[in-house]
């Protein structure tokens, strides 16, 4: 049926820069066989996955939606996509992003731009719009996504979906093209908090080949989506129902939150101060990591090398002038900018001064709340290209996700109403460390 679904909607969605079909068709009918057989199956065996062009797929061209790795063939699967071979799910393709994760609307991407399924003059959001795009669509089931500043969190709000950040270190970062270390997780996308928590399950836990990986506690794997919200504590952010946020978006968190203190939550306004100075941070930050993470593509090891060099400076200049679209080449300036001595004490240094500050109001935060509310993103889902020459605009549009990026927390998005327009608005839900489990929790009272 999800193939079907392309059939008919993927020439306007786009969200697909690989459509593994054939292969696909033929893990359903094994899957099928070991039913007829009797066998029984993990939760997710047969289960259509769309995978993110910047998680690694042995023998399936992994593009970040970059020209530089448009041919790029990995020889090893992600070990996200290992987990998922265990269980048996059956991989629907490689779905569209911003190149190397780097955008908020999916534009950036060298090859399509996807359109939002509830809106196609729209964005799905980015940098996972083709995951978010491919469920809303009905052309997957699930996706995994990746998410450095809100970029599975984001699209999940503007298509109307449920899509978690993990804490830094429960989802193996192997195998997914680095874009800044110290930010990114892999994470799952659907349409419901159940299917969401399914496949988190399936990915998360210590891997050997990531040594930033955690041993789970036992109690962050495990969970009761029926145990409701009794006594719970719900911390909302002044800072982030300010201004900058559209009115509908800012009623529809409120009301959700409205419908939790029904259900028995307690709700109290606190403070997270930095969150005006987040946004410069984290593009600090984010930048000086992919400016070092991106020297790899350097025209020998991997990927696209410009035609006829003569020598390695040439060959350099050119593969990566060639090879890299506008908003990479910006923050690869950017980053090396930062990091550069005499600016780094100015603008790098005092970056990872805010990150520890903005650990310490979340530590805060939560010795008095078990969960921070806030809307996912400042608007809904805007009209493609309306964004495209206001960099700064777009960047402002990260502002409710970042600092959990940041601080390395859990966060979830849920959808929570519509806006006037009919399009979906989303809130987020953040806990402390490992608290994945308490948010499925949360979210699903809600739902
Ligand atoms: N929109 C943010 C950025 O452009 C976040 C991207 C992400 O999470 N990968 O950096």
């Amino acid at each position: 049926s999800v193939f079907d679904r392309m059939d008919a909607v993927e020439d306007r969605v786009k969200a697909y820069l690989t459509v593994e079909k054939e292969s696909a068709l033929a893990q359903a009918a094994r899957v099928d066989e070991k039913l007829a057989a009797g066998e029984e199956l993990p939760p997710l065996a047969g289960i259509p996955v769309a995978v993110k062009d910047n998680i690694c797929t042995k023998g399936v061209r992994t593009t970040c939606a970059s020209k530089i790795l448009e041919n790029f063939v990995p020889p090893y699967n992600a070990t996200v996509v290992e987990r998922l071979k265990e269980q048996d799910f059956v991989m629907t393709g490689k779905v569209n992003l911003d190149e190397f994760a780097m955008g908020g609307s999916c534009e950036n991407s060298a090859f399509q731009k996807t359109a939002n399924p509830h809106d196609l003059a729209r964005v799905p959001g980015g940098s996972s719009g083709g995951s978010a795009a491919a469920v809303a669509a009905g052309e997957a089931i699930l996706s995994l996504g990746s998410d450095t500043g809100g970029s599975i969190r984001q699209p999940s709000s503007f298509c109307g979906l449920v899509g978690l950040k993990p804490t830094y270190g429960a989802v193996s970062r192997y195998g997914l093209v680095a874009f800044a270390s110290s930010l990114d997780q892999i994470g799952p996308l659907g349409r419901s908090v159940e299917d969401v928590a399914m496949l988190y399950r399936a990915i998360c836990g210590r891997d050997p080949m990531d040594a930033t990986s955690a041993a789970l506690p036992q109690a962050a794997a495990s969970w009761d989506l029926e145990g409701g919200v009794r006594g719970l504590r719900i911390g909302l952010p002044w800072e982030y129902f300010g201004e900058g946020v559209e009115e509908p978006v800012k009623a529809a968190v409120y009301r959700a939150v409205e419908e939790l203190k029904k259900a028995g939550a307690e709700v109290k306004e606190i403070s997270l101060g930095s969150a005006d100075y987040a946004v410069s941070a984290y593009y600090i930050i984010s930048s000086a990591e992919a400016s070092s993470n991106l020297a790899r593509f350097d025209g020998v090891k991997y990927g696209y090398r410009a035609p006829n060099c003569e020598g390695l400076t040439e060959l350099y200049e050119r593969t990566r002038s060639e090879g890299f679209g506008a908003e990479v080449k910006r923050r690869i300036m950017l980053g090396t900018f930062v990091l550069s001595s005499g600016y780094y004490d100015a603008y790098y240094k005092r970056a990872k001064r805010l990150r520890q500050r903005i650990m310490g109001e979340y530590e805060d935060a939560f010795a008095d709340c078990d969960v921070v509310i806030t809307p996912t993103a400042p608007s809904t889902a805007y009209k493609l290209g309306e964004r495209v020459g206001d960099i700064l605009k777009m960047y402002a549009g990260d502002i409710c996700t970042v600092t959990v990026n940041i601080a390395g927390l859990p966060a979830l998005s849920v959808p929570c109403g519509k806006d006037e327009n009919n399009l979906p608005i989303g809130m987020q839900l953040i806990g402390p460390k490992f608290s994945e489990g308490r948010l499925f929790q949360t979210a699903h009272t809600w739902e």
